[in-house]
């Protein structure tokens, strides 16, 4: 089981103790739903989650 980060959503190792995206400790383990942005720029779910950068990422983090 990954973590999540709960500011980004990025999903990380869960072994990281950080975001490498924005350097936060926040993660979680409990997050439901995973998703592939591979084009943040023409994505509508990265609009709506505000994401910009391609990465795995979790729908929802508790
Ligand atoms: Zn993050």
């Amino acid at each position: 089981m990954s973590k999540a980060c709960r500011i980004c959503h990025l999903i990380v190792e869960k072994t990281a103790n950080m975001c490498p995206s924005c350097k936060t400790q926040d993660l979680s383990s409990e997050y439901t739903g995973e998703v592939f942005i591979l084009n943040p720029e023409i994505s509508d779910v990265a609009k709506r989650m505000k994401i910009s950068k391609k990465g795995h990422y979790a729908l929802r983090v508790r």
